[in-house]
């Protein structure tokens, strides 16, 4: 059950609101958003839910049998937008491209890569400077002063910056540098970094796990928006099936169930999710037909020589090639009246 409460609700209203929960043995966890107030009850008896929704102090309550609530879409229809300010918006029909490469690498790539996103129009830059690898000799990223380039490259055009968080304790010296705190896949039920992303006020990037589920990935989501942070995008960036004769297997039914069964924002990551740059595009725009409300991809200018995932990584040309059709799929999507 969610209730969300008025903004100025008086403390004995909270109290009395707590303790009729209590006497249903309903198990009540209070909830402070950026954007509001909630108490969530987790309970088995059948009850009048209006006998709690007449209280004073209660704006809104609903049923959520759900393990995951609030990023439930039983309880909030409409999709969720995340605002990047700058005219830069995801979801709720505003379909969003981040374009990059998988590792920031140097001043002279992050300056190519900005000129190459301007000149395309794409508006969010990925890159990662805290790298996840499978083996510890591969290169893991420039970390921190990697990030500040970034920052300052994307900064002076106007270009946003998603960049992978690996730790709690690397949040804060990253904060005033990203626009967008990516989870990645390793990560995705490090229930700690979850806890303290859910305190930050930046909106979050966050991966499906290698073998999770849907149900786990949005009780990930849970995690982090029940600690305060409403700003979350969902990524399907493929799971770990038997097939080996590409990286992952990308779930494309994903994007449609998660879109059903959540208001959050969906984005598709092909890249990761095939892993073979020559079909990074076709199933890049089988997600947006799927309907994803966004894309990330890796590109480069040279992909050969890519310090990480070069094998997936498509070159500006064939980058530019994608973001064109990526939006003309999206206004195709929407011209068919697919909701
Ligand atoms: C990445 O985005 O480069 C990355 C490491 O992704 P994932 O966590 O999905 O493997
Ligand atoms: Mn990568």
């Amino acid at each position: 059950m969610i209730i969300q409460l008025d903004q100025n609700i008086e403390t004995a209203q909270l109290g009395q609101l707590k303790e009729k929960l209590n006497n249903i043995q309903y198990k009540t966890t209070e909830v402070k958003t950026q954007f509001n107030h909630y108490i969530i009850g987790v309970g088995k008896k059948e009850f009048d839910i209006r006998a709690i929704g007449t209280l004073p102090g209660i704006r809104d309550i609903h049923r959520v049998s759900d393990a995951y609530k609030l990023v439930s879409r039983k309880w909030r229809v409409a999709e969720s937008v995340i605002d990047l300010g700058d005219d830069v918006k995801i979801g709720g029909g505003n379909f969003q491209i981040m374009a990059g490469p998988c590792s920031i690498e140097s001043e002279e790539q992050i300056e190519k890569t900005v000129a190459h996103l301007k000149a395309n129009g794409v508006r969010i830059m990925r890159g990662g400077v805290y790298k996840p690898r499978s083996s510890p000799y591969s290169f893991r990223g420039l970390g921190i002063p990697g990030l500040k380039l970034f920052y300052q490259k994307c900064r002076e055009e106007g270009i946003k910056i998603v960049t992978e968080v690996m730790m709690v304790e690397q949040i804060e010296s990253m904060f005033d540098y990203v626009d967008i705190f990516q989870v990645g896949a390793r990560n995705s039920q490090n229930f700690n970094l979850l806890d303290a992303l859910g305190e930050v006020d930046k909106p979050i990037l966050l991966k499906r796990g290698i073998s999770g589920t849907i149900n786990e990935l949005l009780q990930a989501a849970e995690y982090i928006f029940s600690n305060g942070n409403e700003r979350i995008m969902l990524c399907e960036r493929g799971i770990r099936s038997y097939e080996q004769a590409y990286r992952n297997t990308l779930d494309i039914n994903a994007i449609p169930i998660l879109k059903e069964k959540s208001h959050l924002p969906v984005i598709i990551d092909p890249s990761h999710g095939i892993g073979v740059r020559k079909h990074v595009e076709s199933v890049a725009l089988a997600g947006v037909i799927a309907g994803a409300d966004g894309v990330i991809v890796e590109v480069h200018e040279t992909p050969e020589k890519a310090f990480s995932d070069g094998q997936q990584t498509l070159e500006f040309k064939e980058a530019s090639r994608l973001y064109e059709r990526l939006r003309q799929t999206s206004g195709f999507r929407r011209s068919i009246g697919l909701a």
